[in-house]
């Protein structure tokens, strides 16, 4: 996410050749990559991934979204549960509200809510299905729930939200009971906190979302979204498909869109009546941003992205294969295109390790403008750590983004660039569609040891993990 659109990046965009808007040349160290390093084709997604089926409505009243999930999980280790993450129930959504009202599957034995730090009022922040034996790795469990998601008009405590309902728009992000497990570890159960962040770690999933609207509302929505098509009461049912979906996103509006290829991508943007930019704009914008970043990371990880803008004074969030924007400025769209890399293909644990995919994104901005954040270097405090471990969400925002951009961009500077870069660019096609951990991002730096020195002394990366690199 990015909450803040008021950094300093446009300035330095524009002011290129002053000092600490430039990105020096760094000393080239010999490349010298990690095992199976550097890499030509990018990990395929694992076969086994989870199967979730949305089936949406959102009501007459633009508010109410009910909803029938089905999730087919296959997973690596024993489970004797299902857990499920319901974010519009974090403190920074409080005024929506996401209720499960039942769960059904051959396996299913009850469920219930877990508070987990949810916000007053809201059933919790996780629902736990509870199956009547174990299931064994390798066999499939499917369970199928239905909820309701209301949505509340006007501000939230986090202001700007996945979740909104204005005059001729509803979104929601992350508004159906999310999937918490991360392969090979297991259920990720950790607690809302008061500083706004994702806080969620969801695996890649072959997800299929209908969503039926009422009257002629456009959908814009994660996946490869087809025309929608009229059904008997008046209604439209647009259906979208993306095979490798952590989360999605549903963008319900009198849209004006805009489509434009790039590359090998399909960019759909749609904008509202009286928005500061025409849809063609904001999919040149976008279009210029995948250019730009495919030149640093490697090709855009999916064949489509669909891009709405539903407000023009907020933030902007990521999910897949698309972005929601509350502003139109050119480093909002470039940090969310560059989340298609750092969240939505290399995955992470949004609680554990938020640097992962809010560093690199706040860096990737200096691809496009130049800005490294270096001041940032200097500032007290970790990089690194759970979303727990910030007090307040400038400590968050400051540590995180700005510090965490700062070290990733001196550690390129340390290590020579096009080593750098290739290292990331291993790291990018060996961590895709896994949820990734800093020793990952250690061990594709191995042989760089001046880049692992900053990252370390940043608090990014642990001593150890940069050791067991070069082991
Ligand atoms: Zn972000």
């Amino acid at each position: 996410m990015h909450s803040r659109t008021a950094r300093a990046t446009s300035i330095c965009g524009a002011l290129l050749v002053l000092a600490g808007c430039t990105a020096p040349e760094g000393p080239e160290a010999a490349p010298a990559l990690a095992a199976g390093c550097p890499v030509t084709e990018r990990a395929a997604p694992d076969p086994e991934r989870p199967v979730v089926d949305l089936d949406l409505r959102l009501a007459d009243d633009l508010r109410t979204v009910t909803g029938t999930e089905t999730v087919a999980l296959t997973p690596d280790l024993p489970v004797a549960e299902l857990w499920f993450r319901l974010v519009p129930n974090a403190p920074q959504s409080a005024g929506h509200r996401l209720a499960v009202e039942a769960v059904r599957g051959d396996l299913v034995a009850g469920g219930g809510y877990v508070d987990a730090g949810a916000a007053s009022g809201t059933p919790g922040s996780l629902y736990r299905v509870d199956l009547r034996e174990t299931v064994p790795a390798g066999q499939t469990v499917s369970v199928e729930l239905d909820f309701r998601l209301r949505l509340t008009a006007g501000e939230t405590p986090a202001g700007f939200d996945r979740l909104g309902v204005d005059d001729s728009v509803t979104w929601w992000g992350s508004g159906a009971p999310l999937l918490t497990w991360e392969p090979g570890v297991g259920w990720a159960q950790d607690p809302m906190v008061e500083v706004s962040g994702e806080t969620t770690a969801a695996p890649a999933a072959d997800t299929t979302i209908r969503v039926s609207v009422p009257g002629d509302l456009v959908v814009l929505t994660s996946g490869d979204q087809g025309r929608p098509r009229e059904t008997a009461d008046g209604r439209r049912v647009w259906e979208s498909h993306d095979p490798v979906a952590r989360d999605v996103l549903v963008a319900v509006g009198e849209f004006e869109t805009a489509t434009v290829e790039v590359g090998s991508t399909r960019v759909t943007t749609g904008v509202l009546p009286g928005a500061d930019a025409s849809a063609e704009e904001l999919a040149e914008r976008t279009a210029e941003a995948i250019r730009v970043l495919e030149g640093r990371f490697g090709p855009f990880p999916y064949p489509t992205l669909t891009v709405p803008l539903v407000s023009d004074d907020g933030g902007g969030e990521e999910y897949a294969s698309s972005i929601l924007l509350g502003s139109d400025d050119p480093g909002l769209v470039v940090h969310e295109v560059a989340h298609m890399w750092f969240y939505g293909m290399v995955g992470n644990s949004q609680f554990r390790d938020p640097w992962l995919d809010e560093a690199f994104a706040s860096y990737a901005e200096s691809v496009a403008d130049g800005h490294t954040h270096e001041d940032d270097l200097d500032r007290g405090g970790a990089v690194g750590g759970s979303m727990a471990d910030f007090d307040d969400q400038d400590e968050y925002e400051d540590l995180v983004y700005g510090k965490g951009a700062a070290a990733l961009a001196a550690a390129r500077e340390a290590a020579g660039e096009q080593a750098f870069d290739e290292a990331v660019r291993c790291y990018v096609e060996t961590q895709a569609w896994t949820i990734a951990r800093p020793e990952d991002l250690a061990r594709a730096l191995q042989g760089l040891e001046p880049a692992l020195d900053v990252l370390v002394e940043a608090g990014a990366l642990d001593r150890r993990d940069a050791e067991a690199a070069g082991e």
